[in-house]
């Protein structure tokens, strides 16, 4: 007997949650399911996913991002950053419930067969003190079960507070935590979490520009945004 992974109800044959989910057998149940909001890309910010005003394509973020970087990344994201997904974050991160990653594998998979040709997937590594903390690397771990090819080009070295623990322009301020651990490959699929401000993904791929890759073979993804 299969249980929802959040709420623990036993799953009955329901419908599944959209077309995105329609060859899958869901991890969640429907009531879960509708907690979450799946981004409509056309609706948003054309380069990052985020919500972006009716007569603009690209953020202010974004622009921001342009000035500093001379570029902005092709960002693909899951679900809208709502209550549910900051529920489902804490659940992970902070009470350590990892088996809830898993229920977003499939629907990730689904999504990536559909909408990006087959590539090197890598992860934003968790900071090594935090790892010895929380023992896992949630991010890694969700790598692992994508369908696409999976390897580890960068580590975290500096601890950096928690996002959360942050202001807005200490999270906007352009620190490099990353170091890349590895030859770097021609095209790679950067994975995370959630996209907030972006920094975290802007360093991790200025990182992999320092070590001889073209930042536009670099594309990015996260569950929420
Ligand atoms: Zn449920
Ligand atoms: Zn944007």
């Amino acid at each position: 007997m299969r249980r929802c992974l959040l709420c623990d109800q036993i799953l009955q044959h329901e419908p599944t949650f959209g077309q995105l989910f329609a060859k899958t057998q869901p991890d969640f149940c429907l009531s879960c399911w509708q907690g979450f909001e799946c981004i409509q890309r056309e609706e948003r910010c054309q380069r990052c996913c985020g919500l972006v005003k009716k007569t603009e394509s690209i953020c202010e973020q974004c622009r921001y991002w342009e000035k500093q970087y001379g570029w902005i990344p092709e960002h693909h994201a899951l679900f809208a950053y709502n209550e549910g997904a900051k529920q489902v974050l804490h659940q992970i991160k902070f009470l350590g419930d990892i088996a809830l990653i898993d229920g977003f594998v499939e629907p990730t998979n689904e999504y990536f067969r559909k909408n990006m040709n087959k590539k090197l997937i890598t992860g934003i590594p968790s900071a090594t003190e935090r790892l010895k903390v929380r023992k896992i690397d949630v991010i890694k771990h969700f790598c692992d079960q994508l369908d696409y090819a999976f390897d580890s080009f960068l580590v975290k070295l500096l601890h950096t507070p928690h996002q959360s623990e942050q202001s807005k322009t200490e999270r906007l301020k352009l620190v490099y935590p990353f170091q890349v651990c590895q030859t770097v490959p021609k095209k790679l699929l950067l994975i995370d979490d959630v996209y907030t401000t972006g920094a975290t993904l802007y360093q991790a791929i200025h990182a992999l520009e320092q070590a001889g890759m073209a930042k536009n073979k670099i594309q990015t993804f996260s569950l929420f945004r």
